[in-house]
Formats: structure tokens, sequence, C-alpha cells
């Protein structure tokens, strides 16, 4: 016999097959507003479970044909998050505590107090909401996640094309432009015939416009290498002081005729670092040529290494114009050039720093820049010491 109540905030089975007890306890939980579902026999609770909603059972252990166990059973397989309470007398404590163990939500010891069934179920169907709106969040976290991993796959997919489109680009626009450059040069040197001086002011526009744009495409080429993971590092064992010395030699040129110095101080002893040495030197080169860049004639330049812990520091230093704080960290993303009137007359591409750190990342390695705005900069990185074996 199913006994139905009206409509209330939760549904309730009441599996007892004394009369007695189960009307008594059906009012007390229709009293307090819920919907109840009073059954006498185990296997119409076992009907009930499968075919109506519910949200708490609440079942004496021992039934006349189907046991409290089995209702637990199918109450937990049907509705997982179900809280199912047993009813039990004094002699059969230890089966109801089993039940518990195997997840029932609690047990009565009869005649059962009506407060202490209120209290239960409430925070029974509290638990239950608390585990709902739980698995609630983690669908929704999983769900976000699903998205951001799609969403980044998609992007890694298009950096990895636009990397290519701008390595292609490049290698197919420096073929004409190494035209232009080296026929500028061809008649600037007066190969073909004499030329005036008008001719000559013209030509050296186009020379100069030439170089600028074909440094500009070799940075873009060399970033897209990178970022496309087609820059391959031939790592080895080499000292510093070699790469320095030679870039010292380069350098001179540029800086003797505006009287700029650099200095460069190597602590004693100083391992060698295990890196590619046609990468570093680039990394340098890049750092001198901003430091040149950006301090005014008269200036001091300085190179220094030295050990740090596990990793080889090594910095340029210049006395220059300086970086605001708030810059620091853009000055190193692909384009960034702060404004100022050396940005404008030294011209350059905005892709050095990006580039530098591309390189020095690859190597494990970490650059950054410590500045006094309108004191100086001083570029720092870091490189993997030599391997000793
Ligand atoms: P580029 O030098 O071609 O403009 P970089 O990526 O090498 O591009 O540098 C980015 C910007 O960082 C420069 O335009 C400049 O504003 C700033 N910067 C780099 N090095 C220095 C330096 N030594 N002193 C002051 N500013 C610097």
């Amino acid at each position: 016999m199913i006994e139905r109540t009206k409509s209330a905030t939760a549904t309730i089975v009441v599996v007892e097959d004394e009369m007695g007890a189960r009307a008594t306890l059906c009012g007390i939980l229709e009293d307090a507003g819920y919907e109840v579902i009073g059954l006498e026999r185990g296997s119409e609770a076992l009907e009930a479970i499968r075919s109506s909603a519910f949200d708490i059972i609440i079942t004496d252990i021992r039934l006349p044909d189907v046991g409290g166990r089995e209702i637990l059973e199918l109450a937990k397989e049907i509705n997982p998050d179900a809280a199912v309470i047993m009813m039990t007398g004094y002699a059969s404590v230890e089966t109801a505590v089993d039940a518990v163990n195997q997840g029932a939500y609690a047990y009565f010891v009869k005649p059962v107090d009506p407060d202490e069934i209120k209290t239960t179920i409430a925070n029974a169907l509290r638990h239950q909401r608390l585990l709902q709106e739980n698995k609630r969040l983690v669908d929704s976290l999983q769900r976000s996640n699903k998205l951001l991993f799609e969403a980044n796959e998609e992007l890694m997919q298009a950096t990895q094309a636009k990397s290519e489109f701008l390595a292609h680009m490049s290698h197919e626009l420096r073929t004409p432009l190494n035209v232009i450059i080296g026929f500028s040069e061809l008649l600037l040197d007066e190969v073909p015939g004499k030329i005036n001086e008008e001719q000559r002011r013209c030509l050296n526009d186009v020379l100069g416009g030439g170089n600028n744009l074909l440094n500009l495409i070799n940075d873009i080429l060399d970033l897209s290498k990178i970022e496309s993971g087609k820059m391959e590092l031939s790592l080895r064992n080499f000292s510093l002081s070699g790469v320095i010395e030679a870039l010292r030699s380069v350098m001179l040129p540029i800086l003797t005729p505006r009287d700029q110095s650099l200095d460069v101080e190597l602590e004693e002893g100083l391992p060698q670092v295990y890196a590619d040495k046609a990468k570093v030197r680039q990394v340098l080169l890049n750092l001198l040529s901003n430091s040149t860049k950006f301090t005014p004639d008269g200036g001091r330049l300085k190179i220094e290494a030295a050990r740090e812990d596990e990793r080889c520091r090594v910095s340029v230093i210049d006395n220059g114009i300086g970086i605001k704080p708030e810059n620091q960290e853009k000055i190193f993303e692909e384009f960034c050039q702060i404004e100022s009137p050396l940005t404008e007359e030294k011209g350059g591409t905005g892709l050095g720093l990006a580039i530098a750190r591309q390189i020095v990342e690859r190597h494990g390695g970490r650059i950054w820049v410590d500045s006094d705005y309108g004191q100086g900069s001083r570029f720092n990185f870091t490189l993997p010491l030599a391997k000793t074996d």
C-alpha cells in the first residue's frame, strides 16, 4: 500500500511493516513539510525506488520479505546521492552499524525520537545539496578546462601557421631585396658608369632603406624560426672570454666615432658555459647595439660575467638614458619600442630583445633588466655552466 501526501521540499520513502510505527513516522515527516511515501513491505520499496524519484529512504532493517540492506543497495545504485537511514531495534544495532559502513547515512534505534529524525533529515538534505553543488562545480570546471584546452590548441596552431607564413614571406622578400641592395652598391661604386651628387644621394637613401628593411626581415625570420620550434641549438662547452673579445673588435668601429668606451670584467677562473656560441654572440651583439644606441656620445659601456650558483650571469651595462620601471618588462615583447629622441634617431625593429629572450630561454636561462631611468641600464642573462664529464 502506498500513502502519498502533499508536495514538499523533498520526497521521503518510509518502509516499516508495523502499521502504528509507520503512521506515526509518516505523520511527523508530513507535519515537517515533506512529501512522504509510506510502504509496508520491502518488495514495494524496491518497486517504488525503481519507479519514483526520491531523496531519502527511512527503512526498518528487518522486514518480513526483503531486508533493509537490499533496499540500501538498490537505492545507492539508482541514486548514489540519496540518503538511506536505517531503523532498528536494540537487538540488531550491529547490523545497522554494518549498513552505515556500507553507505547508509545514519541509523536510529526504535522508538524513533521525532526531533532527532527531523534534525538528521535536515542534515542529510543539506549534505545532498552540497554534494550536488560540488558535482555541478566539478562539471563546470571540467567543461571550462576542456574549452581552455581546445582554445590553447587552436592558439598553438594559429601561432605555428603565423610563424610559418612569416618565415616563408621573409625568405621570399629577402631575394629581391638583396638584388636592390647589391645593385645600389654597384651603382654607388660607379661600376656601370659615373654618377652625379644628386644620384649618389638618392642611391644612398635606397641603400639605407634597403638595409633597414633587410634587418627587419632577418629579425622576423629569426623570431618566426624560434617560435615555430625550427631554431636548432648547437650546444657545446666554450669560454665566454673568446666571444667577448671578438665582439669588442666588432663594436670598436661603432663606438670610437661616438667616443664611447667598452670595458670587460670577467670573474677570475670563470668556468666555461654550455651553449650555442653563435646564438650567445647574437644576444650579446643585440644588447651591445642597444647600449651604444641608447647612450649619448662619450658614454661608458661594460660587459661583466660571473658565476652565480650553478649558472653564469652575463651583464651588459651602460650609463645611457635608462628605462622607466613600467617599461622594463614590456621591452622584451615583440615590436616594443619606447619613445625617446634616440629611438627616433637610431631606428631599430623592436625585435632585438624579443629574439634575445627567446634564445636565452631556449637555453633554460633568464633575461632581465635593472635600470635607473636617466642613469643607465644593466641587461642580465644567465647561461648553463659547462658539462664536466
Ligand atoms: P630596437 O632596439 O630595435 O628598438 P629592441 O627589442 O632591441 O628593439 O629594444 C626594444 C626597446 O627597448 C628599444 O626600442 C628601447 O626603447 C629599449 N631599450 C633597449 N635597450 C636599451 C638600453 N640599453 N637603454 C635604454 N633603452 C633600451
